[in-house]
């Protein structure tokens, strides 16, 4: 069976961006591979959380992937820094990465124009500490989007580069790829863009019901179609487009149908989607609550996770000592 490895950044709640996006082929993928799914809470150490917020963050990442149906009987989920072993792989890898080439990767670039003041040696090592989760498990599938295939084609040079100083076929390199061609992009309601956490216009897998509802009430409408038939300005949209991913097809046929016939009542379309995307999260929400009260539960399953995680990636240690010379142990 063919090994998946996927890191989740612990950056606060999920939004149905996130789980439209990325949980949901989780969700698949552990049906078919040997998944591997880490909460990559090492890399988060580039922002210099506070401890507590880290430890929280951890804690509800993990609950909320539990909630949505990442399952730990069938996928590997652990949390990066219980895993020794990465650093040490990192180490190595780090060894025979070049200043330049990673100063050419253009998610450092535009976080040191973001953050001029924090260009930490982390930063830089990002693509290496990446490498580093997905070589150890000899990964032979990440599923990345395109802003990570930059990272991937490093992870795959560092595999090289190792295999070739070393003059073996050890590291396998990983391939990129997605689960369906077209990638899902989950609109906001402000008008225009994708949902996403730092443009505030995200509806959270925990929001409740009223919560919903208002942000779906202030979404971004117009006059309405003028004439039948009219293609529909990004704003209106968006907002089927939502509709088509929450609801059932007849619902999204119903109004699809009012706005070609310029019969449509944004009013009640919106009420229908806030219901929808409700119905939706309701249980997933419940769930959510249910896993973060439940700290002994989360603490099994991480360890559980850190057991066959570190099992895994010892065995490759252990290997890539005696390659590169170390004693044996
Ligand atoms: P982020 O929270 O931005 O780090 O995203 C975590 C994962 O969710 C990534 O795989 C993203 O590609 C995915 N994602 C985030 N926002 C959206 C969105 N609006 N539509 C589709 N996928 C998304």
């Amino acid at each position: 069976m063919e090994t998946v490895v996927s890191g989740i950044r612990p950056t606060g709640n999920l939004h149905l961006g996130n789980y439209f996006g990325a949980v949901k082929s989780f969700i698949t993928m552990q049906e078919q591979y040997k998944c591997f799914y880490f909460i990559a809470d090492w890399h988060s150490l580039t922002t210099h959380p506070h401890p507590a917020n880290l430890r929280q963050n951890v804690r509800t990442i993990l609950a909320e992937y539990l909630a949505c149906g990442v399952d730990p009987d069938k996928a590997t989920i652990y949390v990066q820094s219980d895993i020794r072993e990465i650093p040490e792989l990192y180490l190595y890898l780090n060894m025979n990465a070049y200043i330049g080439e990673l100063e050419r990767v253009t998610s450092f670039k535009e976080k040191v124009r973001q953050n001029p003041n924090n260009v930490n040696a982390g930063l830089l090592t990002y693509p290496t500490l990446m490498a580093a989760d997905i070589i150890i498990h000899h990964a032979d599938k990440v599923p990345v989007g395109k802003d990570q295939e930059q990272n991937m084609e490093m992870a795959r040079h560092f595999a090289r580069r190792f295999n070739q100083i070393y003059e073996v076929e050890y590291f396998k390199e990983p391939a990129s790829f997605s689960l369906s061609d077209k990638a899902v992009k989950v609109p906001g309601l402000d008008g225009t863009g994708k949902m996403g956490k730092s443009t505030g216009n995200a509806i959270y897998l925990i929001d409740d019901e009223s919560t919903i509802k208002k942000k779906v009430m202030r979404a971004v409408t117009d006059q309405g179609p003028t004439t039948p038939n009219q293609v529909k300005p990004e704003p209106i949209e968006n907002i089927f487009t939502l509709m088509q991913i929450v609801s059932d097809p007849s619902t999204y046929e119903y109004f699809n149908d009012k706005y070609n016939a310029c019969e449509i009542r944004y009013g009640d379309m919106k009420k229908q989607l806030a219901a929808d995307i409700n119905a939706f999260c309701a249980p997933i929400r419940e769930r959510i609550e249910y896993y973060s009260h439940n700290e002994a539960l989360l603490s099994q399953v991480a360890e559980k996770g850190a057991t066959a995680a570190r099992e895994s990636a010892a065995r490759t240690l252990q290997d890539v000592r005696q390659i590169i010379g170390f004693r044996r142990n």
